[in-house]
């Protein structure tokens, strides 16, 4: 088993800023969120998400100064005099990474973040799956560096979610609650595969493989939990169409494109919400994952079988919805999908 399966110095580096990130989010969420939290209440998805930016944008400055970063978030809200003490949180969170940060250098690492996308550039998502993250549930720090509209490297840091070893017997295990542990980092590169290791780095880098089954009806399918993120009603309906007998299991993020990486389950789709039948998905949303899927041997497209064109801008413009699969049932939801109408 190899110790560290990447030679590149963009994957040394992406591996080590997801990692810390991640972290900094687990003790963000850990310290803030809290059981008495009320339903609208975003200000520690705010203070992590704001934070996570920030410090992946410090420490790509710091890497190659020249490098372009896309990133969700802007500080335009955190400079007005009401977000101040959200603003003295994140500084203080950062503090622990940057000794040295101010509120003002925040502001300006974030929006280091903001702008159109050039030939060459990485695109971040601080905390991938908000609701999961004030859930408790699975959320992700997702980074990627793309090249004339290809994804090359990504890493997805999911510090709720445990993979199973390689050759355990967990196979079988996905159903509500799976994956939840850790933390688990889950990264690859383009030509050199996709590979796991737990965020503690407890044990050595292990080789993520899409699962080889082939009957639709062993199909286990992956969705968002959120509703108004893809059409719920509609994959419980291809799933009858594909006579898989297990029930979609819900899960926040693109924790859910490792977990299809590491062979636990063979569909994973986000189809269109009917509240939002127009939405177009984020680079940042679908970047990192996708490699991670295809470098282990699966496939995704969008809902067409359109491969995923990243050369639109901060959207997949072109791209409809996304469908990923373990590749050997891909032409197979393909067809369920146009019989559906979907
Ligand atoms: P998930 O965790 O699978 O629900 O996906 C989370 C991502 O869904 C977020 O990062 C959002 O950017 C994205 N999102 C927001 N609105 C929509 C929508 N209407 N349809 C699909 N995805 C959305
Ligand atoms: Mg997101």
């Amino acid at each position: 088993m190899a110790t560290q399966p990447f030679s590149s110095a963009d994957a040394q580096f992406a591996i080590a800023a997801v990692r810390e990130a991640s972290l900094l989010a687990r003790r963000i969420q850990r310290e803030m969120v809290t059981g008495a939290l009320t339903k609208d209440d975003r200000s520690p998805v705010t203070v992590a998400d704001f934070a996570v930016q920030a410090l992946i944008a410090y420490r790509l400055a710091d890497y190659a100064p020249s490098a372009t970063l896309i990133g969700e978030e802007q500080a335009d809200a955190l400079r007005g005099s009401e977000n101040a003490g959200t603003l003295r949180q994140i500084a203080a969170f950062l503090q622990s990474s940057i000794p040295s940060v101010t509120a003002d250098e925040v502001c300006s690492l974030i929006d280091r973040g903001g702008g159109t996308p050039p030939a060459t550039f990485w695109t971040l998502d601080p905390i991938d799956g908000t609701k999961g993250f004030l859930r408790r549930e699975q959320y992700a720090v997702a980074l990627a560096l793309l090249q004339d509209g290809k994804v090359e490297l990504g890493v997805l840091g999911c510090p709720e979610l445990s993979l199973p070893a390689v050759g355990s017997n967990a196979v079988n295990s996905m159903g509500k609650g799976m994956g939840k542990g850790n933390g688990t980092i889950a990264a690859a590169a383009r030509g050199s595969g996709s590979w796991s290791q737990p965020l503690d780095e407890s044990t050595p880098w292990q080789r993520l493989a899409a699962s080889a089954r082939k009957n639709s009806r062993e199909a286990r399918i992956l969705r968002s939990v959120e509703k108004a993120h893809t059409n719920v009603d509609e994959i419980s309906q291809l799933a009858a169409k594909l006579g898989t007998s297990a029930p979609p299991v819900g899960m926040d993020s693109q924790a859910k494109y490792a977990v299809l990486a590491a062979g636990e389950g063979e569909v994973m789709l986000r189809l269109l919400s009917p509240s939002r039948p127009d939405y177009r998905e984020k680079i940042w949303d679908q970047a990192a994952g996708s490699i991670v899927i295809e470098e282990a041997g699966g496939r995704i497209t969008d809902l067409d079988g359109k491969p995923l064109d990243f050369s639109h801008g901060r959207t997949l413009a072109r791209n409809r919805g996304v469908l990923a699969t373990n590749g050997q049932l891909h032409e197979a939801v393909l067809g369920a999908l146009r019989q559906l109408g979907a």
